[in-house]
Formats: structure tokens, C-alpha cells, sequence
């Protein structure tokens, strides 16, 4: 049912993401030209790219770190998410049970410290990003979404988190929606942040070390050169030049990888999310939300949401679209349809905000993984690393990829690289047509699968038995 104030509220929405359209977004700087060396070259100005740069440097202030970015630093999926940034390493912990049954007790430790160490690089940075460990609350919107939540709770205290099963009330009280059936709210190991400014802290953090930061340079090709390797930059909107660097970190995430052989384990998926104007004293009052936690629902097709510092809700999920090919391009981040159920969606949640506008619509890629969770490796004789494959879930987890980098770099065996979660890697994605096929049939199938209680048609079973899946 298209509600009838859906239009005028998506009428003024700037097409861009809310959290890059602010003053305090740093000015670029210059582009890579000529030629230069360096111990650790790291290409991509994402977290991931960052926190290597910036534990690089920390380890060993003397290591020269140079770290090159084809657009801006955090312009790309680290400027524009939702802000969650949850300690599991694993796309959640039952996926990690699923996957990991032997080490999943370390990797819930592991993921644990990498939540307490973002927290402690913020507070020792000075990282002015509205870090707030305010949690989740998972809600049922469908009968059936109850059973599951009442089994994560479980498995969730087993693993000894801190987690409250909420009923009707309970959780109406914490949040007001008539949609909401229940609820469970993991009160630790949630954090909630404003992205965009994240990544410039820790841009910032890393010019402060030392860190030597080129923007708009797209590194177009790597190659063996003696005992080292080197990097060309180039291309339309890259100024020429090259980096010969004893080592090189790649966090290029969803975007064509300089390495063939990431190809097979990835595909770029675009997310989508809108966000409100601030609300006023009295629609804040309509909705409660005191205690500020990160909100999903539960479907297979799921929606997130979050208030900002300044009062807004971001409102983001439910599609997760591939284009064939792998198609990457800036006319994909809008998209009407989107948008529209999206701000429906939103209404249906809170008829009490009815009049509400929202201010940005936007969207970003994501580097889908079968597995849901990042995997790693190293080319070139150990003398490249890369991490990718954080499947929407990477604004914690890209510390952790990026610590294991450093340690494969490092070359020795460590407690993180022995772990089968960096040793192994997801299952492949087959070639066109079949990779778009699949995809489409499996969302296809997740659909349906939330408008009929949550039952699995016989394709999802069989990805379900091997392993496989497509998430956001
Ligand atoms: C709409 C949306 C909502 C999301 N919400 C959440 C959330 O709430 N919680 C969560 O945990 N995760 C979320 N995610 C996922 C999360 O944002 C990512 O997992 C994370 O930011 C990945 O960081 P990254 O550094 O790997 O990638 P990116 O931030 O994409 O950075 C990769 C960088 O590499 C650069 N690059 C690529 N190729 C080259 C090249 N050849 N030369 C030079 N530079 C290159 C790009 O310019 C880019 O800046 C969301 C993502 C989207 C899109």
C-alpha cells in the first residue's frame, strides 16, 4: 500500500549521503605524482585501509606508511553506513557457531578486545565521532521472528553476553512502535557511531603519526619489482605516479580488486538507507528511544535504525541489490523504488511521526562474501596482504582485518593467523549468468521466505546445506 505521504516526505531529500554533506568534512589532499617508496604501501582509505595505516604506525613509528585512495578517505561504504559497529567478527555469533564451532569462544574474545580498542583509539585520539556503546535491540515484527529471538538469546548468554528478552511492553517502552511483538537487546557489544567522522579521525590520527596520505589516486596496476613491488596510479581522475613499497596492504573492499583471484569470492551489493530531519521535542516524545540503541527488525530482509547525535533516525536495509557483472557506478547509490519502500516502511513503524521529512537518501556497495564474514591472504611471496568480504558488517570487524594483515605482513605465525577463520576461505561465486541467476533466485527466495513465516524454500535448504548464502 503506497501511503499517501510518502512522496512529499522524500520530496526534498538530497541524493547524497547525510553524513558526507557536512562542513566538517576535511579538505582532499594532493594527489600522488612522480615516483616514490615506501615500506607499507596501503591502498584504500577506508577503515580498513586506516587502521592499517594507523596500527602500522603505532607498532613502529619508524615504518614509512604511505596510503593512497582512489577518491577521498571514508567517502566510499566507511563515510555512508548505519553507524553500527558491533564487536562479533563473524556477521554475528550464530553464523560464527555455524562456521567456526572450534574457535569460536576466541574469536567472541577477539572481537570483544576489537570493540574496547576502537573505543580506546577513539578516546586516546580524541576521534570526535559520537561513540556510544548503547547496544542493539533485535525486534520481532512477525510472530514467527519470536521463536528466533528467544534462541538467540540463548546462545547469546551462553557466550556470556549481556542480553535482555523483552516482551510486547518491555520493548514498546524502550521504543514505541504498534509493530513491534518483542524484542532482545544486546546491551555491550553494539556501539553507535557517526561514520563519516570516524574515518576522518582516524585520517587525522594517521597524519599525526606520520602516516603519508595521497587522495584521488587509483592505483591501476601492481607488479614485481626486485624484491619489492610496485604500484602504478593512474587513469581518468588519478594524477600519474608510482609507489616501489617493500610491502602493500589492499582494503579495497566491494570495488574491481588489483588481485584476480578476489573476484571469485566477492560481489558488490548496494545498500540503501534515508535520513530524517532532527525531530522535535514532541516526536521524540511520541517515541521514547531514551536509551539510544542501534535497532534491527528481524526478517531475512531486515531494516536498520538509529538516532543521531542531533535527533535524526537513519533508516536503512530491507533490499540488498546486485547489478550483473559486478557493475559498480555512481547512478546505482539512488534508486526510487528503494527509496519509496524504505520511507514506507518507515511510517508503518512510526505512524507517529506522520509529517516527518526525510533530509538524505542514499545508497553504498558492500563486499558480499558466501560466508558472511571477512576473509584474508597474502600474494606476492607475503609481500602483499589483503582482507575483504565484511558482508555489512565491517565498521568493528576492519580493525581486526586490519591487525591480521599486519600479521601476515609480519611473516611470522601468530594466535591470529593460525585462526581457521583467516586461514580459510568463503566458497566462490560461480561466473555470469549463473552469479547474477543465483543471487536474484536467493533474493527471490528470502522474500518470500519473511511473507511466509520464515519457511525455507527447497533452494534456500540447499544453500543453507552447503554453506553458501548472499546477505547485506
Ligand atoms: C549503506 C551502508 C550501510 C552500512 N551499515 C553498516 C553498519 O551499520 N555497520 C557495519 O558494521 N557495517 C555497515 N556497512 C558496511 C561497512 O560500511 C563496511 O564493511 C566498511 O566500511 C568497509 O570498510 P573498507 O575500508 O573495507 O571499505 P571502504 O570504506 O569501501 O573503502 C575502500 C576504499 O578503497 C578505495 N579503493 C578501491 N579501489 C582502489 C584502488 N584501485 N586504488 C586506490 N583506492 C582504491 C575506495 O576509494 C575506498 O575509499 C554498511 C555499508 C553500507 C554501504
Amino acid at each position: 500500500m503506497k501511503l499517501p505521504h510518502t512522496g512529499r516526505a522524500l520530496a526534498d531529500a538530497a541524493p547524497v549521503p547525510y553524513w558526507l554533506d557536512r562542513p566538517e568534512r576535511p579538505d582532499p589532499l594532493p594527489p600522488l605524482t612522480g615516483t616514490h617508496t615506501a615500506d607499507l604501501l596501503v591502498v584504500g582509505g577506508g577503515y580498513a585501509g586506516l587502521w592499517t595505516a594507523l596500527l602500522a604506525k603505532q607498532a613502529d613509528p619508524a615504518r614509512d606508511v604511505l596510503l593512497v585512495d582512489a577518491g577521498t578517505c571514508g567517502w566510499a561504504a566507511s563515510g555512508r553506513n548505519g553507524g553500527f559497529c558491533a564487536a562479533s567478527l563473524t556477521h554475528g555469533l550464530a553464523n560464527g557457531v555455524d562456521r567456526f564451532p572450534g574457535e569460536i569462544d576466541e574469536l567472541e574474545r577477539l572481537g570483544r578486545e576489537n570493540l574496547d580498542g576502537i573505543a580506546a583509539t577513539v578516546a586516546e585520539h580524541g576521534i570526535d565521532c559520537d561513540f556510544e556503546r548503547t547496544g542493539e535491540l533485535a525486534v520481532a515484527v512477525k510472530p514467527h521472528q519470536l521463536a528466533g529471538l528467544a534462541e538467540d538469546a540463548e546462545l547469546a548468554r551462553r557466550y556470556g553476553h549481556d542480553v535482555r528478552l523483552l516482551d510486547r511492553d518491555e520493548v514498546r517502552a524502550e521504543v514505541d512502535s504498534p509493530t513491534y511483538l518483542g524484542g532482545m537487546w544486546d546491551r555491550d557489544r553494539v556501539a553507535m557511531l557517526d561514520p563519516a567522522k570516524l574515518a576522518w579521525g582516524l585520517r587525522r590520527a594517521c597524519l599525526d603519526l606520520g602516516v603519508r596520505i595521497h587522495e584521488h589516486t587509483r592505483v591501476t596496476g601492481l607488479r614485481r619489482d626486485g624484491g619489492a613491488l610496485l604500484a602504478t596510479a593512474g587513469g581518468a581522475d588519478a594524477a600519474p605516479g608510482s609507489v616501489r613499497a617493500r610491502q602493500v596492504a589492499l582494503a579495497t573492499n566491494a570495488f574491481p580488486p588489483l588481485l584476480r583471484r578476489l573476484r571469485a569470492w566477492l560481489v558488490p551489493v548496494y545498500d540503501y538507507a534515508l535520513m530524517t530531519e532532527p525531530l522535535t521535542p514532541e516526536q521524540r516524545k511520541a517515541i521514547g528511544w531514551e536509551n539510544r540503541q542501534g535497532l534491527a527488525d528481524t526478517g531475512n530482509q531486515f531494516h536498520y535504525y538509529r538516532i543521531t547525535a542531533d535527533g535524526r533516525i537513519l533508516f536503512g536495509g530491507y533490499d540488498a541489490v546486485y547489478h550483473y557483472g559486478n557493475r559498480i557506478a555512481p547512478e546505482l547509490e539512488q534508486r526510487t523504488a528503494t527509496f519509496t519502500a524504505l520511507a514506507e516502511h518507515f511510517h508503518a513503524t512510526f505512524p507517529q511521526l506522520e509529517g516527518l521529512r526525510f533530509s538524505h537518501r542514499w545508497g553504498g556497495v558492500i563486499d558480499t562474501c558466501t560466508r558472511f564474514c571477512p576473509f584474508f591472504g597474502t600474494a606476492y611471496e607475503g609481500r602483499l596482504a589483503y582482507t575483504a568480504g565484511f558482508t555489512g558488517l565491517g565498521v568493528g570487524a576492519t580493525r581486526f582485518g586490519a591487525r591480521v594483515m599486519l600479521d601476515l605482513l609480519g611473516g611470522e605465525e601468530t594466535p591470529l593467523t593460525r585462526l581457521d577463520l583467516v586461514r580459510s576461505k568463503p566458497l566462490p561465486f560461480p561466473p555470469e549468468p549463473l552469479r547474477a541467476a543465483g543471487i536474484n533466485l536467493t533474493r527471490w527466495s528470502l522474500a518470500r521466505a519473511d511473507a511466509h513465516e520464515g519457511r525455507r524454500n527447497l533452494w534456500l535448504r540447499t544453500l543453507d546445506r552447503l554453506g553458501l548464502g548472499f546477505d547485506s
